[in-house]
């Protein structure tokens, strides 16, 4: 079988949404939409993303890690958005290629295997439709008159067609508006087949469309805790929560010894019964010696993405006397949220003394605790 890709177009701004942040880089369960889509098609290979000219820096957020191809800028309008990404999908010169929206985060495996599978049984162009259900009126000046629902459907994306074709038809047809690409694949003379869509494939349009799509998300959620502590040596700083904070010494350790990220991976870890930081990354191994604690973390949150799930909230308690942790507990915060890819809020740093008691109240070291949950797909 021919190699599938995925074009996944996000360079509309969404207005309608509200928030200011194209909706598409707004945060669903804790994570941008576009991340969901674009997991969503993991198996395609490659991903070509279309994204807006001023989008940069949000795409590369909402992507940290994924292996997809670097995105391509989008046009005035989504249907020459979907052409330019079309002609960069080119130099990999795919046999399919399954076009769909950003706004669309819940296209499931199966919906997306209906379309795969119609390619592959000779489709040339696949649209996913659903009946419509609800009764139809238009408004006229004396009334509001019926109109007949026989024949009438709705579309959904990802649609699917054969590459070579569904590029020849958008270069011949630029500047000739078009609903979307079947429709671009009809007026080329191009088959269509059709597929059964699915009504959990929302398209996120309006502001009140994130908290419907967060329950039509559902899934499980899980929770693991993590526990972790390092002692004071000779040092003139220390990394907490992956930040720097100078301090009268330092925390001896393999690795940087952030004994807050250290607890918040094995929390992770722990949600997804996945042994301990010690068992990914052992203090044996020269590869960790003096290693910056943010890529265990970042381990631990892609082997949940691998998973098909997400890191939803986690909680670090750091308990020691000194240093003093709120003047940068919201630098704190934002860092974990950054590499977690996390919307701050879903994020908690707090810290605690033993009031004098015990290691901690010795200043012999620091200790911290996280607590994670996680979401899995049901
Ligand atoms: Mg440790």
């Amino acid at each position: 079988m021919g190699k599938i890709a995925a074009l996944i177009v996000a360079g509309g701004r969404g207005e309608r949404a509200g928030g200011g942040v194209a909706k598409q880089y707004r945060p669903l369960l804790g994570k941008p939409v576009l991340s969901w889509t674009v997991d969503a098609f993991r198996d395609a290979d490659p991903v070509q993303v279309v994204i807006g000219a001023d989008d940069s820096a949000a795409f590369e957020a909402a992507m940290s890690g994924r292996k997809i191809l670097a995105p391509a800028t989008g046009g005035p309008n989504r249907q020459e958005s979907v052409r330019l990404g079309l002609e960069a999908l080119a130099a990999h010169s795919p046999e399919f290629v399954l076009i769909h929206d950003a706004a669309r985060p819940l296209a499931s495996s199966a919906l997306i295997a209906r379309v795969k599978d119609a390619l592959h049984s000779g489709a040339e162009a696949v649209v996913p439709v659903l009946p419509v259900t609800d009764a139809l009126k238009r408004r006229e000046e004396n009334g509001l008159p019926a109109v007949s629902r026989d024949g009438l459907f709705r579309a959904q994306t990802p649609q699917g067609f054969r590459f070579d074709a569904i590029l020849a038809a958008h270069r011949a047809q630029r500047g000739r508006e078009a609903v979307d690409d079947i429709a671009i694949a009809e007026n080329a003379g191009m088959k269509i087949t059709t597929v059964a869509g699915d009504e959990r494939n929302l398209k996120i349009t309006a502001a009140e469309d994130f908290a419907l799509a967060e329950s039509l998300m559902g899934g499980q959620f899980r929770t693991g805790m993590g526990l972790d502590a390092h002692r004071f040596g000779p040092g003139d700083h220390v990394w907490l929560c992956g930040l720097k904070i100078p301090h009268s010494a330092g925390l001896i350790g393999h690795s940087d010894a952030d004994a807050g990220l250290h607890a918040l991976t094995d929390a992770i870890l722990g949600a997804i019964g996945s042994g301990d930081i010690g068992q990914h990354f052992p203090p044996t191994d020269e590869r960790w010696r003096g290693a910056s604690s943010d890529k265990f973390l970042k381990h631990a949150s892609d082997l949940v993405t691998k998973a098909g799930g997400s890191v939803v909230h986690c909680d670090v308690t750091l308990i020691c006397e000194a240093p003093k942790v709120s003047p940068h507990r919201e630098a704190m915060r934002k860092r974990i949220a950054e590499i977690l890819n996390l919307d701050v809020s879903r994020v908690s740093v707090k810290a605690t003394t033993t009031e004098g008691m015990g290691f901690t109240g010795r200043r012999e070291g620091i200790a911290a605790q996280a607590v994670a949950t996680i979401r899995l797909p049901a």
